[in-house]
Formats: C-alpha cells, sequence, structure tokens
C-alpha cells in the first residue's frame, strides 16, 4: 500500500508539473495533494470497516463473489454449500447407519474454543472421534467443529432443504485417519469428512451451555480459552440415519473441493436466547479496532452442476417440513381423513 502510495503521489505530482506549465497554479496542486492525501489515509482505515483486517469476509470487496481472485478453487464445479432438493435425492442402499467411536468420551479428550474473526470453532485435542461405514472410504477423525449462523432466524445455515434456511449450521469437520494432519488432508482427493447439522429455534438445550458460557472470554479475534469437554454426540441431533451425501468442498476459502458431506435432515433444537448469543457476544475485529458483530458468517449456496446428492433413507425423498417433520406431519393425515369422513356424512 506505501509503495502504491508513493507511485500515486509521483504521478500526481508529475500531472502538476505538467499542468502547470499549461494552467493550474502551484496552490491548487498543493490542495490537491493534501486531498489525495486524506483520500489515501480513509482508504488505509477502510479495511477495518470492510472486514476487520481479514483477507476474506462474508461482505463487500472481499465477500464470497470475489474469494476467487485470491483462491481460484473457490469458482470451481464442486463448490459447497449447496440447496438440497429433495425431489432430485437419490436413495442410496449403500449409506448404511455411520459407526462413531468417542464421541461419548469426555475423560481423554480436551476441547479450546476459538473466535478466529469468521466463526467460533472448537478444536479438539486428546483421544481421536473417529466415524466410518455409512459408504464412506475409510476412517475419519473429528478434528474441530465450528458454527455458522444469520442475524436473524430465516436466515443462517449454508446448505437449505427444499429452499428451506435454517437459524444456524453447525460443522464436524473430519480427517481422513491415511493423512498426518487435517492440512494434509484437506488438498487430497476425500481428504475431508464434514457433518453438517441444521439448527432450529425450539427449547433450551443445556448441552450448549459449556459453550455460550465461554463467549465472554472470546468477544474478539484470535481469543481463545480451554472449556470442559462436552461429549460430541450430546450436540448432534438424534437421529443420525437421515442424512444427505454429496462431493463438494469447503465453505470458506481456500475452498478446496476435497469434502465428502453428510448433512443431517434433523435440525439440532436450540433456544432464541442460545441463537442469540451467537448473534451479540463475539465480534470479528481484534480488540483494539471498533466492534463488529460477527453474523452472517455463511457462504451462499452455489450450483449443483453435475453432481448427484444421495439420501441415506426413503424418508430423506419426502418434501422437508419445518413444522410436521418427526413424526407430526404423518400425523396430518388420519385427521384430514377424517374431516373427510365427517363432510362427507353430513352431505350424503
Ligand atoms: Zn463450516
Amino acid at each position: 500500500m506505501y509503495i502504491r502510495t508513493c507511485l500515486r503521489f509521483t504521478l500526481l505530482e508529475d500531472f502538476c508539473q505538467m499542468s502547470n506549465m499549461v494552467l493550474v497554479p502551484q496552490e491548487d496542486c498543493s490542495f490537491g495533494l493534501h486531498l489525495l492525501l486524506f483520500i489515501v489515509l480513509a482508504l488505509l482505515v477502510d479495511p477495518i470497516s470492510a472486514g476487520a483486517g481479514n483477507e476474506w469476509d462474508y461482505g463487500g470487496d472481499i465477500g464470497p463473489d470475489h474469494w476467487y481472485k485470491t483462491y481460484p478453487q473457490c469458482a470451481g464445479d464442486n463448490q459447497s454449500p449447496v440447496s438440497i432438493d429433495t425431489t432430485l435425492v437419490v436413495y442410496d442402499e449403500a449409506l448404511k447407519g455411520l459407526q462413531l467411536d468417542g464421541y461419548n468420551s469426555v475423560s481423554a479428550v480436551n476441547m479450546s474454543l476459538t473466535n478466529n474473526g469468521h466463526t467460533v470453532q472448537v478444536d479438539l485435542q486428546g483421544q481421536s472421534l473417529t466415524i466410518q461405514g455409512g459408504a464412506l472410504p475409510g476412517v475419519y477423525k473429528a478434528a474441530q467443529f465450528h458454527f455458522h449462523w444469520g442475524a436473524e432466524n430465516k436466515r443462517g445455515s449454508e446448505h437449505n432443504l427444499d429452499d428451506q434456511n435454517f437459524p444456524m449450521e453447525m460443522h464436524i469437520v473430519h480427517y481422513k485417519d491415511d493423512y498426518a494432519n487435517i492440512k494434509e488432508a484437506m488438498v487430497n482427493d476425500k481428504g475431508l469428512m464434514v457433518l453438517g447439522f441444521f439448527f432450529k429455534v425450539g427449547r433450551h438445550n443445556r448441552h450448549f451451555d459449556d459453550i455460550l458460557g465461554h463467549f465472554n472470554e472470546i468477544t474478539h479475534k484470535d481469543d481463545h480459552v480451554n472449556i470442559p469437554t462436552i461429549p460430541l454426540r450430546k450436540l448432534m441431533a438424534n437421529n443420525l440415519d437421515l442424512y444427505y451425501r454429496y462431493r463438494g468442498s469447503l465453505t470458506t476459502p481456500p475452498c478446496y473441493e476435497s469434502v465428502i458431506w453428510t448433512v443431517f435432515r434433523e435440525p439440532i433444537e436450540i433456544s432464541q436466547f442460545q441463537v442469540e448469543q451467537f448473534r451479540n457476544k463475539v465480534k470479528k475485529n481484534y480488540p483494539d479496532e471498533p466492534d463488529l458483530d460477527l453474523t452472517d458468517d455463511f457462504r451462499p449456496v452455489q450450483p449443483l452442476n453435475h453432481r448427484i446428492i444421495y439420501g441415506s433413507h426413503i424418508d430423506t425423498l419426502m418434501p422437508y417440513r419445518s413444522h410436521g417433520e418427526n413424526g407430526a406431519g404423518h400425523a396430518q393425515l388420519p385427521f384430514y381423513l377424517l374431516l373427510l369422513s365427517v363432510c362427507i356424512s353430513l352431505f350424503v
């Protein structure tokens, strides 16, 4: 930036010298230089409001539409997230039960909570939490989980289900145990496997209290704190049998297309108060910068292109209704049949 500024000053001085020879008095050039200095200083300060000094963000000049300029993979054909259209989902009987090992463990697992300026993330260390089965091409280890959320309940999830957006989405990021770490795995085909969970607003979910209770300690970017270990299975939805599977990418730069996605149909329930903790308590800037809420940290859906989304169960092909899942929808049918029979008996 300094070099660019110097260059611009040199150009203006050249311009002034040239103009001075013809029309423009020296005072005007001096005023012009001061004005330019002011504009340049304003531009230097502006990135704070644009993205809190981040290299990428979820809006403005460094928002998702611009990611590909610095991270070319973000313009690939197999990007995530995507819309899950149940009318196009293909049932795959190979997607039987996932086998989770260690997800109920607390004894040998350590968790640290970090505000990285883009999300709040919990890193896992210690004993491996592994997942296999469900037609996965190997064993995958959990490395971290993080969240995406919106400023309003009508948005926040990255994927959507039959055009229904959810207020939040949690991603549990795994890497294939063939690789030494997540960095090595993410540049290799099928190196990563991410479990995606939608959220719906409802009852208080006490399992998230140990995360939300520490938000005061991670207000700003790069703040981090160790938290008590939570059995990861408790944070997940109850029903892990109904899920969608497709090949995609990281939803943040560098957008590597090395991810096997597993997105669950059943949302996790969380209270309105708890969602608001995400919206209000964490900022995307460093402490010495003006506070900017860390919210609406989701990437818009990407074209599915040639890809197919597979469903693990016949029920994953059913149209998704936000009210009426988990059996309530099926209960409506007898009610309507009863109503119909009453009407027929009244008029016949
Ligand atoms: Zn994510």
